[in-house]
């Protein structure tokens, strides 16, 4: 048992879906990401299913991963889409998603952002301060558009999570505090150019308790409230993502108890229910699969190393966070503690700290859960060129990024001519 209901152990053998991953590696390569098209399908459903009759848009966070043929799944699937830059608007279009469902999150739009988001006419504008606002209202004026606008509250609740990812304290950079908000959303005729059309909230991601959710819409729905008896009409309420999934031990709320958590706050409010889940959606849905270079053992320790590093997944060096590795295929050999460590010339590379793994060199090993912040996040540190992306559908591989080449790493760069 994997653990993992995509990928699972046929004839000793993991495979993704029907695939082996063996024969992925000997075809595409490592390191390489490997996606299950059910596993990513089962979870969209499960949060649409899971909102039956309650009229909802579920946007999927791009950032966890940004992949065209993951936006594109998801697009056909009906969904719409958190963005945070103007890259990630350009990869929702070019995957076909509708600009009507895409609203557009973070504290730094840039001037030429918005115009392009304007230009396309996204649902929203998630707007996270005054400055911003003042910017969006004179740009759409200079454009003769009206902007749609929901303001990012900062509930000030603690998500208990990383501190990296924790974002709805008031210590922190994002949204504006709940009891600005009512000023601002009360000053809209200083914003003619703009329309406040919801209102949301993002308090931070890999939550594992309903516990700050649930505070978090309480808070939410006692401004929207407030917002009602001072005659504003707010048509939708964008609860944000953050639900947590299980990497080793931890025991998230099911997709189902959480969305049902939020119906059920919400349920005497009319409006329209926007969530914006990125992790929940793609994270159990991906591995990444990297072959054992060498091993090494020392007096202190035993070390894997293994061709993906830190600049493929950077979430254990830089969260400190766990993912399951498991063995590609399991020959019952006697297992040893390993450090499974990349090439790079860090000690923070690193993917697992002391995990029990029967190793020979050249064997294949599966970093579990890395469909969400893995291949999103990498980089070229290194000069490594980035991991192939394949995605699994019953017994059929395809490739949706080629790995990178040393060329293409290269190609912008330019040695200034001698005078
Ligand atoms: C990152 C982010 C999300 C998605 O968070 P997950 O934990 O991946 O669900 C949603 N909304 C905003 C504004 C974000 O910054």
């Amino acid at each position: 048992m994997s653990g993992f209901p995509q990928f699972v152990y046929r004839n000793r053998a993991l495979c993704a879906e029907s695939v082996p991953l063996q024969q992925i590696a000997e075809e595409f390569g490592t390191p390489c990401y490997i996606y299950s098209r059910a596993a990513l399908t089962q979870a969209y459903q499960a949060f649409n299913t899971a909102f039956s009759n309650r009229d909802h848009l579920i946007c999927y966070a791009v950032k966890a991963n940004s992949n065209i043929a993951i936006l594109n799944l998801f697009a056909r699937l009906g969904s719409g889409f958190d963005i945070v830059s103007g890259g990630e608007l350009q990869r929702v279009i070019k995957a076909g998603g509708n600009p009507a469902k895409i609203v557009f999150s973070g504290v730094g739009k840039t001037a030429q952002e918005m115009r392009m988001a304007l230009g396309i006419g996204i649902l929203c504008f998630n707007v996270e301060s005054e400055a911003e606002l003042s910017a969006l209202n004179r740009i759409a004026q200079e454009m003769g558009k009206i902007a749609p606008v929901s303001l990012r509250v900062n509930p000030d609740v603690d998500a208990k999570t990383h501190p990296y990812i924790s974002t709805g304290l008031k210590e922190n950079k994002f949204g504006v505090p709940a009891d600005e908000a009512i000023r601002i959303y009360r000053s809209a005729h200083l914003y003619p150019h703009v329309s406040f059309t919801g209102l949301d909230c993002h308090i931070g991601s890999q939550l594992t308790e309903l516990d700050p959710f649930v505070q978090a819409s309480n808070k939410m729905l006692g401004l929207l409230d407030q917002l009602q008896a001072q005659g504003l009409t707010i048509h939708h309420l964008d609860l944000g993502g953050g639900l947590g999934i299980r990497y080793t031990n931890e025991t998230p709320p099911s997709i189902q108890n959480y969305v049902a958590a939020l119906c059920a706050q919400t349920a005497h409010a009319k409006q329209r229910l926007l969530i914006e889940p990125g992790r929940s959606l793609v994270g159990n849905a991906g591995i990444l699969l990297t072959r054992v270079e060498y091993l090494k053992h020392t007096s202190a320790r035993n070390f894997a190393i293994v061709d993906a590093a830190m600049n493929d997944l950077m979430r254990p060096s830089l969260y400190d966070a766990y993912h399951d590795i498991l063995p590609v295929q399991t020959d019952g050999a006697a297992a040893q503690m390993y450090h499974v460590v990349g090439p790079v010339c860090e000690t923070g590379d690193f993917l697992g700290h002391d995990r029990q793994l029967a190793l020979q060199q050249g064997d294949l090993l599966a970093v579990m859960s890395a469909g969400a912040y893995g291949m999103s996040m990498s980089s070229n540190y290194n000069t490594r060129p980035r991991a192939a992306e394949v995605m699994v559908d019953g017994d059929t591989a395809h490739l949706i990024r080629q790995r990178e080449t040393i060329d293409q790493l290269i190609a912008t760069e330019q040695i200034p001519s001698e005078n």
